[in-house]
C-alpha cells in the first residue's frame, strides 16, 4: 500500500501542520480525537500519524540502546536521515506500519457478524485495507466496535510495546461503542505516563461522550475543497475531467463519497445494469434534501452514457465520446442496442428529469423510470413488466 505521510495529507494543511508539530516535539497527549465529515482523510491521517510516532520512537529506542550510548538520541535521529516531523518511510518500522503489520500498531473498528467469526472478519477487513489505497470503510447499520475485541486489546496494553518505545491504538469510528467500553478505554487514556497513544476518529462528534472528548486532544478535519477532489480523481484515479467535476460537485468535500459515487453510478451505467443503479438511487435518498439533486445527477450520468452509445452506433471516433476511457465498453454495448432503443431510453430519462423537478417523489420517479429504461432486463421475475408501448417513439 503506498503510504501517505503527514506532510502529504490531502487538503488538510492545518491538521497536517499540527500533527507534525506534535511529532517534532516528541511530546504526545494520551489520546487524540480526529473529527470531521466522513471521507475527508481522518483515517489516512491516523495511519500517517501512527507511522511517524512508531518511526521516531523506534529510532529513539535504538539510539538509547547500549552500545550507542556515546551518540545523543537526537544525533541518532539525524543520522538516519529522518525528518524531524514525519515518518522516514525507509526504516523497518515504517514498512511494517505501512503494511498494517507493526506489532505496536493496533486497531479497533466496527464490525458486524457472529462473535465466533470476528477474527476472520477483522483479518479480511485489514487485508482489504492493506491492498487498496482507496479503501473506504463501509458498515452495516448494526456494526459496532466489539466488546470482546476491546477487552482483548486493553489486556494487551498492560505489557510493554514489542519493538517501538510507544504503542499506537487507532480506533476508527469511535462513536460506535457502548458505554462500558468507553469507561474501560477511559482508564487507559487517563493512565499518566502511559506509552500508548490513542488516536480516535469520528464523523459524529456529538455521539462521543463528553468524558472521552474532554480527555482527548481534538484535531478538526475540514471538508475537502472541490478542486482538491477533482485533482485527486483525475491524477490518482484516472477519472476524466468532466466526470471528476460531476463527482466532486456531489461529494460535499468527501473524497470517499466521490469514489463511492463513481463506483455506484458509473459502474452500473457502464454495465447497463439498471438494478444496481436502482440500489444506488435508494441509498442516495439517505442524503436528505440533497437526494433530489443527486438523483438528477445520476440520471444525467446515465444520459451521458446513452448518448455515447448512440454516437458509437453512428460510427463516432474515440475523441467524440464523453466516456472515451470506456470506449471498449461503449462499443460492446452499442452493438447490442438499436439506435431506436437507445433513443427510447433517452426519452424515458428526459421524462424522469421532469418528474424529479416536479411533484413526484424522486424515488418513485427514478424507480418507474429505471424499470422502463431497462425494459425486460430489470428484475424480470420480481417485477411486473412495464408497458413500453407508450415509450416507443
Ligand atoms: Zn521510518
Amino acid at each position: 500500500m503506498p503510504a501517505v505521510n503527514l506532510h502529504e495529507l490531502l487538503g488538510q494543511p492545518r491538521a497536517s501542520e499540527f500533527l507534525r508539530g506534535v511529532v517534532a516535539s516528541d511530546r504526545y497527549a494520551n489520546a487524540y480525537l480526529f473529527h470531521g465529515a466522513p471521507g475527508v482523510g481522518k483515517g489516512t491521517a491516523a495511519l500517517a500519524f501512527a507511522r511517524a510516532i512508531l518511526c521516531h520512537s523506534t529510532a529513539r529506542a535504538e539510539a538509547a540502546a547500549p552500545g550507542l550510548f556515546d551518540a545523543a538520541p537526537d544525533a541518532g535521529l539525524a543520522a538516519a536521515g529522518r525528518p524531524a516531523d514525519d515518518a522516514c518511510g525507509a526504516c523497518e518500522a515504517c514498512a511494517k506500519a505501512a503494511d498494517l503489520q507493526h506489532p505496536d500498531l493496533r486497531f479497533l473498528f466496527p464490525v458486524s457478524g457472529e462473535e465466533r467469526q470476528l477474527e476472520t472478519t477483522v483479518a479480511e477487513t485489514l487485508a482489504a485495507w492493506r491492498g487498496n489505497p482507496f479503501f473506504t470503510f463501509t458498515y452495516e447499520k448494526a456494526s459496532s466496535i466489539r466488546l470482546s475485541l476491546t477487552r482483548e486489546l486493553l489486556r494487551e496494553l498492560a505489557y510493554k510495546p514489542f519493538e517501538a518505545g510507544r504503542r499506537v491504538v487507532v480506533v476508527r469510528d469511535a462513536d460506535r461503542m457502548r458505554e462500558d467500553q468507553y469507561s474501560a478505554m477511559l482508564k487507559s487514556i487517563e493512565e499518566p505516563g502511559d506509552v500508548t497513544v490513542w488516536v480516535l476518529t469520528t464523523a459524529r462528534l456529538g455521539r462521543i461522550p463528553a468524558t472521552i472528548r474532554s480527555r482527548c486532544q481534538g484535531v478538526r478535519f475540514s471538508p475537502l475543497p472541490e478542486d482538491t477532489v477533482i485533482g485527486f480523481l483525475e491524477a490518482e484515479v484516472g477519472v476524466p475531467n468532466r466526470e471528476a467535476r460531476m463527482l466532486a460537485a456531489l461529494s460535499a468535500g468527501s473524497l470517499a463519497r466521490a469514489l463511492n459515487l463513481r463506483d455506484e453510478m458509473l459502474e452500473p451505467a457502464a454495465r447497463g445494469d439498471a438494478a444496481a443503479l436502482w440500489k444506488a438511487a435508494t441509498s442516495m435518498t439517505r442524503f436528505g434534501k440533497a437526494g433530489r439533486e443527486t438523483l438528477r445527477q445520476m440520471v444525467e450520468f446515465q444520459q451521458l452514457w446513452l448518448r455515447d452509445l448512440l454516437r458509437a452506433r453512428y460510427g463516432a471516433a474515440r475523441e467524440e465520446l464523453v466516456n472515451r476511457d470506456r470506449e471498449a465498453d461503449i462499443r460492446r454495448q452499442a452493438e447490442h442496442l438499436s439506435a431506436e432503443e437507445i433513443r427510447r431510453r433517452l426519452m424515458v430519462l428526459e421524462e424522469m428529469v421532469r418528474s424529479i423537478d416536479g411533484n413526484i417523489t424522486p424515488e418513485l420517479a427514478f424507480f418507474s423510470g429505471m424499470s422502463r429504461v431497462a425494459g425486460a432486463r430489470f428484475g424480470e421475475r420480481d417485477w411486473p413488466k412495464h408497458t413500453t408501448a407508450r415509450w416507443a417513439y
